[in-house]
């Protein structure tokens, strides 16, 4: 992950600047048995019975949790892509217009654990259907332009101010240093306000994703659950990180569990699930690499 990626939201905390390189917890691949992907293109959610259900792979499992969440929430009038990443992170991610991507670390750590999973899952699909990415982008680009028209105005009220003072002309590095000074200022003013909006959009995800989590049927405390692992991971929290410290989301869903009954938003997904019970199906994606998780469109 040395690559820049935009905007991409992962569960735990980046650093602004840093945002797509994460060490967050990094040891060597595990040799893994995997099935491979091109013999996954005939799974089908149906065939989870006990002895299949023991045997799961990691896709299998996430795409089984993932493909509730969806159809109990009603996100299922398109297709969802989901990938395993290879690296042992543990993270996960919500990137292009419907991928959720999950590291194995992620999933070894939570292993077994439906309602941690679905609460992860949850949490991406937020990002996706708030337009995250999109209002990020959007409110980076007004907001540089902005800031670009600040500064050249402030630049110019200070040529002003200083012809007032004296006739002797400005010497160019006196001219070059302030203007530095201005731009680093606005620089770090666009930094705060895209951090801001950051971690706004991370407590979002973590109040949205919980109302998915709960909306299809799984233990309300699966989110709790990832933040206690996560709060036992050395802490890499600065005050430049994108997502908010662990505890303070701690709080936040400590608060979302009281705004949102439970009981409510499980009768509105069981509705749906009763109604849409026929489970989505999978197929591999055109990339070649993740599982795509069909729309109920397809028959
Ligand atoms: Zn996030």
């Amino acid at each position: 992950m040395m690559m820049k990626i935009p905007h991409i939201h992962k569960i735990i905390s980046t650093t602004l600047g840093l945002s797509t390189i994460l060490i967050v917890f990094n040891i060597p691949a595990i040799a893994e048995t995997t099935a491979p992907l091109s013999n996954l293109s005939t799974i089908n959610s149906s065939a989870s019975n006990l002895q299949v259900k023991t045997r799961k792979t990691n896709l299998q499992w996430v795409s089984s949790v993932a493909e509730k969440v969806i159809r109990a929430n009603g996100l299922d009038d398109h297709p969802w892509r989901i990938q395993i990443s290879d690296e042992y992170d543990i993270n996960a991610y919500a990137s292009e217009l419907n991928k959720i991507v999950i590291y194995k670390g992620l999933l070894d750590q939570i292993h077994g654990d439906d309602a941690a999973l679905a609460f992860i899952i949850g949490h991406e699909l937020a990002h996706h259907t708030q337009r995250h990415s999109a209002q990020q982008e959007e409110i980076e680009t007004h907001l540089k332009k902005r800031l670009q028209k600040e500064a050249e105005t402030e630049f110019t009220h200070w040529l002003v101010a200083e012809k007032t003072k004296s006739v002797k002309p400005i010497p160019v590095i006196t001219k070059e240093i302030v203007k530095q000074r201005i731009a680093i200022q606005k620089k770090q003013e666009l930094d705060k306000a895209l951090q801001s909006l950051s971690r706004q959009h991370e407590l979002e995800a973590d109040e949205i994703g919980y109302t998915y989590m709960a909306k299809s049927g799984y233990d309300i405390n699966g989110g709790f659950r990832i933040f206690n692992l996560l709060s036992r991971l050395p802490s890499d929290y600065t005050e430049n990180s994108t997502h908010p410290p662990t505890q303070q989301r701690i709080n936040a869903l400590k608060q979302v569990v009281i705004k949102h009954p439970w009981l409510n938003l499980w009768i509105d997904g069981n509705q749906r699930l009763t109604n849409n019970s026929q489970p989505l199906k999978f197929t591999l994606s055109e990339d070649g690499i993740s599982l795509r998780i069909n729309s109920r469109f397809v028959q």
